[in-house]
């Protein structure tokens, strides 16, 4: 699979950058903060995933998702071209693993923003890996973001919610907790830590 974006890279070659996954329950607002934070620097590479999950409106494939059917998701896990995959309120989402492994080899900072049982994979394969967790300000908050959303059904936002539940009690299993009160405040943490665990210290946001 071909990778989307590229940037210019503020790590240098002798410095190997850490992985950092981004988790945290489903409508905390992941991919708001992760959009955030590459509009100001473009040269933080996001692995793309693969789901079986249908498009949403506005969503394009091969930059939000590499959007597959069931028998392609059930190729790209015999192939063992997946990092990691899971099964996520009733669709399968993976880590494509070539792209991540050539970025980290290239010296270049890498983002993934996957589900928890994705973030405990990781943590297996990839001990060093950052672990960082988004949290919502309040359970309330949550709920009125996913049901806000208006792209998904009440069946697909009650299973979410279940989820949520579920992801929000594994917070202690992360290296940090970053609570979604300002999109540009966690962006900004996001890429201190990013670069922190690459030996580097964040300039500007
Ligand atoms: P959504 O359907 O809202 O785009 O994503 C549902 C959940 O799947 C989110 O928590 C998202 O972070 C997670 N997810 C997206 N890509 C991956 C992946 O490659 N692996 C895993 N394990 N989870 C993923």
């Amino acid at each position: 699979m071909a990778a989307t974006s590229r940037g210019t890279s503020p790590v240098p070659p002798d410095v190997r950058p850490r992985l950092t996954v981004l988790s945290g329950p489903s409508g905390v607002g992941k991919s708001t903060v992760v959009a955030h934070m590459r509009k100001a620097h473009p040269e933080v590479w996001l692995s793309v995933s693969a789901t079986t999950r249908k498009p949403r409106p506005g969503e394009r494939n091969g930059v939000h998702y590499f959007f597959v059917d069931n028998d392609e998701f059930d190729k790209l896990i015999a192939n063992g071209e997946l990092l990691e995959w899971a099964e996520f309120a009733g669709n399968r989402y993976g880590t494509p693993r070539r792209a991540v492994l050539e970025r980290l080899e290239a010296g270049e900072p890498v983002l993934l923003e996957i589900d928890l049982q994705g973030a405990r994979l990781v943590r297996q394969s990839m001990p060093d890996a950052q672990l960082v967790f988004l949290a919502p300000p309040s359970w309330e908050e949550l709920v009125r973001r996913l049901t806000g959303r208006g792209t998904e059904s009440a069946e697909v936002i009650e299973r979410r919610l279940a989820a949520a539940r579920i992801e929000l009690a594994a917070e202690s299993e992360f290296d940090t907790t970053l609570v979604n009160t300002s999109v540009e405040d966690v962006a900004r943490e996001l890429l201190a830590l990013m670069l922190e665990a690459s030996g580097h210290r964040a300039d500007s946001d």
